[in-house]
């Protein structure tokens, strides 16, 4: 399988050229009006961090993470407002509970992790804009300013001075490439295949590396921290949703059903404490298909969950919908506007494949 950095090195000309073509043929907006008379489904945007990245060469983070820049984030907000039905999810739940028809262009856009670019630079555009939006965030993480696990990973693996790159547990033992771009691949393989383990097998293998290499993980990257309590506070008190994304971004299928409980509850019950709200919508970290089971499903309900987001490609079916395994559709930093707006009306062919795509 290739990795994601892959496939966005491989692919987006394709879907660049065949969003623009589409674009200039008339044939988007013909579709975005005719589409909605066959095909009735919720479409639920994916985004992690909104953040212009002057060098590619030289941010020390996930450059996967990055979905847009500021100004490609609010070109594609005032394209929802004005050919969409932007809804939070929680406005999509209350409808569905109440047996509402969803408008025709109803289009959910949400954030993962809680970066903190989603307050600086997201949050005025949607406001300003009046795109309603929701936030899931790893409750644990909040207010810490330390970077995420798996961000800390692709940074050592960027920034570490040794030669070699050893991971027993994944069976890799390899040269460290010099070159940035190679290097980045290798961290995306290496993610891709630590999500294969057990959490605490995942956590140990960071831990290992945070100790052999001398690099442990620690608060005050500028490029690469979580929002703090303060700026979620203002963000809901201005009508925004705030959901969980468990507490430690740990994978709920690979956790033990205690630790898995415990994610689900904490999370909520940290929400409900700081924001006064009791959270009713998660999106499952990372959010594949080894990310959630049907033991996590039943778990996430059972918690008092009205909603969950996967991280699986695709649009919802309003006549079957599955509200505890949404599908959703990944911005990408590679998308420009004709491959979003042809993503939005076609998402059957210019989506990403959901295997590539986990948050
Ligand atoms: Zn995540």
């Amino acid at each position: 399988m290739v990795s994601r950095s892959e496939w966005n090195e491989l692919h987006p000309g394709m879907r660049v050229r065949l969003g623009g073509l589409c674009q200039r043929s008339g044939l988007l907006r013909l579709l975005h009006r005719t589409r909605g008379w066959v095909r009735r489904d919720l479409r639920v945007l994916a985004y992690h961090r909104v953040l212009s990245v002057a060098d590619p060469d030289r941010f020390d983070f996930d450059l996967d993470l990055v979905s847009t820049s500021v100004d490609g984030f609010r070109r594609q907000m005032q394209l929802l407002g004005r050919r969409f039905h932007p809804m939070s999810l929680g406005q999509v739940v209350a409808a569905l509970e109440a047996g509402q028809q969803l408008p025709a262009q109803a289009v959910v856009v949400t954030f993962d992790d809680g970066y903190d670019d989603n307050h600086r630079f997201a949050f005025p555009i949607l406001r300003e804009l009046g795109i309603p939006a929701t936030f899931f965030v790893s409750t644990g993480h909040i207010d810490s300013g330390l970077p995420y696990a798996y961000d800390w990973l692709v940074h050592m693996i960027l920034c570490t001075q040794a030669r070699e790159l050893a991971i027993p547990a994944l069976g890799l033992a390899e040269p460290l490439p010099i070159e940035r771009r190679a290097r980045r691949l290798l961290a995306q393989r290496v993610l891709d295949r630590l999500k294969a383990l057990d959490v605490a097998a995942q956590e140990a293998c960071i831990a290992r590396l945070e100790a052999a290499w001398g690099m442990p993980r620690v608060a005050g990257h500028p490029d690469c921290r979580p929002m703090g309590w303060a700026q979620l506070r203002e963000m809901h008190a201005a009508g925004f949703e705030i959901g969980s994304h468990g507490v430690h971004h740990r994978m709920l299928a690979k956790l033990p059903r205690e630790e898995l409980e415990a994610e689900l509850r904490e999370s909520r019950t940290a929400l409900e404490r700081e924001l006064g709200t009791p959270a009713t919508t998660i999106s499952y970290p990372v959010g594949g298909v080894g990310a959630f089971d049907d033991e996590v499903v039943r778990a996430t309900r059972d918690a008092g969950y009205q909603a969950a987001c996967s991280y699986i490609c695709g649009t919802n079916p309003l006549r079957a919908i599955n509200r505890y395994a949404l599908y959703r559709l990944p911005v990408e930093r590679h998308m420009d506007a004709n491959w979003f707006t042809a993503m939005l009306t076609l998402p059957e062919l210019v989506g990403y494949p959901s295997s590539n795509r986990e948050g």
